[in-house]
């Protein structure tokens, strides 16, 4: 079965309430493209404001973050409960930039990705290699690590429908995208190593999105590969580019 392509956007700390609602108006127009799954990944406080402002449209909205506790005594954390109730359908997890200023490890990874499927919120996991790493050729070991620990104890089933983000990092705002083939080489990778972790249908099903300065022009060449089931888009998803980004196919 082909995989549908799933194109996200993520907005990090930007947009209030009221500015979100109004990018979302604008974009709704422009992002109906049934063809592939769009997904809005909005600060939290964002979120209510936005779910309504979605209503009626193909946007599904993803959170940022959220923890991996039920509930309790977590000052300024958000539960996944919380996001179920308010509409969410998607987390960013992992990110690099959640990785590098906030302390989240691979381990801790882990633990907000079962506690996802526990919800039924889809995890988009991301990892990816930093500059130095990629110079120093071990990108590949140090992504499959990455993924091993982020899917411990993660069923089969489950990973079906997860959604892994390859970004390297020195991609990511810089307006430096990956080559397609670069791109492509590291999916295929992913794929291989989540073949080896479960088996060939888990593979197959898994998808795998490409992130790091994604635009309109990049876009149509890098998600025609037979590994790159889309892609995490963060600069870009704030503008009208985002429509063409998500019609690539048109
Ligand atoms: P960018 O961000 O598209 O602005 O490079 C991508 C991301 O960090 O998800």
């Amino acid at each position: 079965m082909a995989r549908k392509k799933i194109i996200a956007g993520n907005w990090k700390m930007n947009m209030t309430p009221s500015e979100a609602v109004e990018l979302v108006n604008t974009l709704k127009p422009l992002v109906a493209n049934d063809d592939v799954d769009v997904v809005f990944c909005v600060p939290a406080i964002d979120i209510i404001p936005v779910v309504e402002a979605a209503k009626g449209s193909n946007i599904q909205i993803g959170a940022e973050n959220m923890y991996f506790e039920e509930k309790g005594a977590f000052t300024g954390e958000i539960s996944p409960a919380m996001l179920t109730d308010a509409g969410v359908k998607y987390v960013v997890l992992g990110h690099s930039e959640r990785r590098e200023y906030f302390a989240e490890t691979s381990e801790t990874v882990n633990k907000k990705m079962l506690k996802a499927f526990e919800h039924g919120i889809t995890p988009i996991m991301c990892c990816g290699e930093t500059l130095e790493q990629r110079e120093q050729g071990v990108t590949m070991d140090f992504i499959r690590q990455q993924v091993k620990v982020g899917f411990l104890n993660v069923t089969a089933d489950q990973a079906k429908t997860a959604v892994i983000a390859y970004e390297p990092i020195w991609a990511i705002g810089t307006g430096k995208t990956a080559t397609t083939e670069q791109a492509e080489e590291v999916c295929k990778g992913i794929r291989e190593c989540i073949a080896e972790i479960y088996d060939d249908a888990t593979a197959a099903a898994i998808r795998i999105q490409y992130g790091g300065s994604v635009n309109a022009k990049t876009a149509p060449e890098l998600f025609a590969q037979e590994n790159i089931d889309g892609g995490l888009v963060g600069g870009a998803s704030l503008k009208p580019d985002f429509g063409a980004i998500v019609n690539y196919n048109k």
